[in-house]
């Protein structure tokens, strides 16, 4: 009934504990250890139910644990990013608010952050980008642009986490969404974990899980 029970990790336990998150919420309770235990995810949650903890602590202690982030050579600048974990998101505002939820619980475990989103000069994007990336957050249409100019690779996914994504097809984002999909490297099954979050559950929605999900359990709060 608390973080200190689940096992994500001690570099991220001690952050969850300072940031005084104690207790988890309803879809953290259930949607952590199904995510833990790598299985595939679609979440039924709505905005304040702390979904974004849901998807991000499971993404942050896998990255962590099993990417071998303290053996890897010293970065050396490339053009071309290789991140571990994808988290799509529709707005530039809801893709910053989890860039800082994911720095802030990130916090000295040596993974790398960026985020990319559009209606922002790339500037910025390009330079966070180039010094190495593992969790990539990003809206749709600004990541394709970036996989279109060759400076983002998905060939390394091992986690993918879309977010409000009835949103996003409302925004009309699926085109791209199918897009960033097929770039995706082929792992062997199971090597591969997806998380879909979103408030309601209609047709499209089911029609993405079972397209974009193996054998996943469902989740509603
Ligand atoms: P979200 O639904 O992810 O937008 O989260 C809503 C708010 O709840 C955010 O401000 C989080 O920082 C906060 N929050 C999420 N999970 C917890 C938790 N287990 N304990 C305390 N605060 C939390």
């Amino acid at each position: 009934n608390t973080f200190a029970e689940i096992d994500l990790g001690d570099a991220l336990n001690e952050n969850i504990k300072r940031c005084k998150y104690v207790k988890p919420t309803p879809v953290q309770r259930y949607a952590i250890p199904i995510s833990l235990a790598g299985r595939d995810l679609m979440a039924c949650a709505q905005t304040g139910s702390g979904k974004t903890a849901a998807f991000c602590f499971p993404i942050i202690s896998g990255v962590f644990r099993h990417c071998g982030l303290n053996q890897r050579p010293p970065v050396r600048k490339s053009r071309m990013a290789y991140p571990i974990a994808l988290i799509l998101s529709p707005t530039r505002e809801l893709s910053s608010q989890i860039h800082e939820e994911v720095k802030k619980f990130s916090y000295m475990t040596g993974i790398k952050v960026a985020v990319a989103y559009g209606g922002a000069p790339m500037y910025h994007q390009l330079r966070d980008l180039e010094k190495g990336v593992d969790i990539l957050v990003a809206t749709p249409g600004r990541l394709v642009d970036l996989i279109e100019r060759a400076r983002v690779s998905l060939q390394a996914i091992k986690y993918l986490a879309l977010d409000e994504a009835d949103r996003m097809l409302d925004m009309g984002f699926e085109p791209q969404i199918r897009k960033i999909v097929e770039q995706l490297g082929m792992p062997p099954p199971g090597m591969r974990q997806t998380m879909l979050f979103s408030a309601t559950f209609p047709n499209e929605i089911q029609r993405l899980a079972s397209d974009f999900l193996s054998n996943y359990i469902f989740l509603a709060v």
